[in-house]
């Protein structure tokens, strides 16, 4: 029996279906789901019947139990089995929408989890400003407190899912300055003055909406904070300085989300290539005997999986680790990169939009950017060490 958590009988089983329904329901939908720009709230409902917007949420929140190591499954097996990072942003945001660990902050928002994961409901998070950057501290959004409710005034920029969710987990500032003074507000679509704005056209990730939301004078109950109010920044961790860190601090999964995405589009890629160079032959050689560069791409996406896994693991069974994570994302993000850009190179056809290749080097690009840059998970990683 093996002692590794991703490889469990269950995550096997879990694995096989997320590739039986990707192969049905996700693949031949895609190219389709590309030109409309979003994919239908019927595709959430279908993933939610099959028990896999549930993965990794305790079943008496209505999931299908498990831990967050069960969602990152589902999103590796989504891109291994042809389908894209648009596709697993698309679905899976919910993942990032409400926290997943810690009781006190789960307890008020069992039955926006329970909507999510059973229903099928769309979920997002919105942290990023127009006039904002990469430095948290610095949030605008206000929510000024009145009676029993929280007015919220302010916007936010570069949303996923923002045009469609049903709730948006928003960043505001219930307090001072700094990063002490930031709360998380779950805002229901439908609230007077809650609007998104508009909807942008993006390089890739195409079948996955992001939007500007505006919020003016939106009135929302007291009980929808997560967590006490003001938590979020004073929790922050030992760094005060490092912006998007203090609250993916608590958001983990926002960086090991985009990591298990790195080097599973990597794997892909690699799989569908390998296959073309066995097969093309030029100057009368196999192109396969002319390449070394595979065995680099291989120990690239070896170390960037079993960095992310390793640190998700321990990320699950102990809590945070900063530092980690960070190092998990960047590994995995310039594993991806790199493999990427080999493949279109490799590959012939990987330049033209009908083949998969040419899609995931679009995606992958994103990864660097969201769930904090890459330079600013160095930030985090100088600091940390103490240098
Ligand atoms: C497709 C997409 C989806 C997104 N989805 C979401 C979402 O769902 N929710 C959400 O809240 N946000 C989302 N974002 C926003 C994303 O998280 C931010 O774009 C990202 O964190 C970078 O912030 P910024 O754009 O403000 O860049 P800035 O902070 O303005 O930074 C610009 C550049 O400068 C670099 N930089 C900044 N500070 C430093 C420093 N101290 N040292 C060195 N370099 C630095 C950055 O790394 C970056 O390269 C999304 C963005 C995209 C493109």
């Amino acid at each position: 029996m093996t002692t590794d958590p991703w490889l469990t009988d269950e995550r096997q089983a879990l694995r096989e279906l997320v590739a039986d329904f990707t192969t049905r329901e996700v693949v031949p939908h895609l190219a389709e789901r590309e030109r409309v720009g979003e994919v239908p709230r019927q595709l959430h409902q279908e993933t939610a019947e099959v028990g896999l917007l549930g993965a990794g949420f305790p079943e008496e929140v209505g999931g299908s139990g498990g831990d967050p190591i069960d969602g990152f499954v589902v999103a590796e097996q989504i891109l291994l089995s042809g389908g894209s990072g648009g596709v697993v942003a698309a679905l899976l945001t919910h993942g990032i929408a409400v926290p997943q660990r810690g009781e006190r902050q789960r307890r008020p928002h069992r039955p926006l989890r329970a909507a999510h994961a059973r229903r099928g409901g769309i979920g997002a998070l919105a942290i990023t400003e127009p006039g904002g950057d990469s430095d948290v501290a610095g949030i605008t959004t206000r929510a000024r407190r009145d009676g029993d409710d929280y007015v919220v005034d302010g916007a936010e920029l570069s949303i996923t899912s923002g045009a469609r969710a049903d709730s948006v987990t928003t960043a505001v500032r219930t307090g001072g300055p700094g990063h002490g003074g930031i709360s998380l507000l779950v805002v229901e679509k439908g609230r007077p003055g809650f609007a998104v704005g508009r909807k942008l056209d993006e390089m890739g990730w195409l079948c996955s909406d992001t939007a500007e939301l505006s919020y003016v004078d939106v009135r929302v109950p007291v009980g929808n904070l997560v967590g006490a109010e003001g938590s979020w920044g004073r929790t922050a961790p030992t760094y005060a300085t490092v912006g998007f860190g203090q609250i993916a601090q608590q958001f983990q999964a926002e960086r090991l989300s985009p990591a298990v995405q790195a080097y599973a589009t990597a794997q892909r890629c690699v799989d569908l290539t390998m296959q073309w160079i066995r097969d093309r032959e030029t100057f009368g050689r196999p192109l396969a005997s002319r390449q070394v560069v595979e065995h680099r791409m291989a120990e690239m996406i070896g170390v960037a999986r079993t960095s992310t896994r390793t640190v998700a693991a321990r990320w699950v069974a102990e809590g945070g680790q900063l530092m980690e994570t960070a190092m998990a994302k960047n590994t995995a993000v310039a594993a991806c990169e790199h493999v990427v850009h080999e493949c279109v190179q490799l590959g012939g056809m990987g330049y033209m939009r009908e083949h998969e290749v040419e899609r995931h080097y679009r995606d992958a690009r994103i990864l660097g950017i969201g769930g904090g840059t890459t330079e600013i998970m160095n930030e985090i990683i100088v600091e940390l060490l103490g240098l």
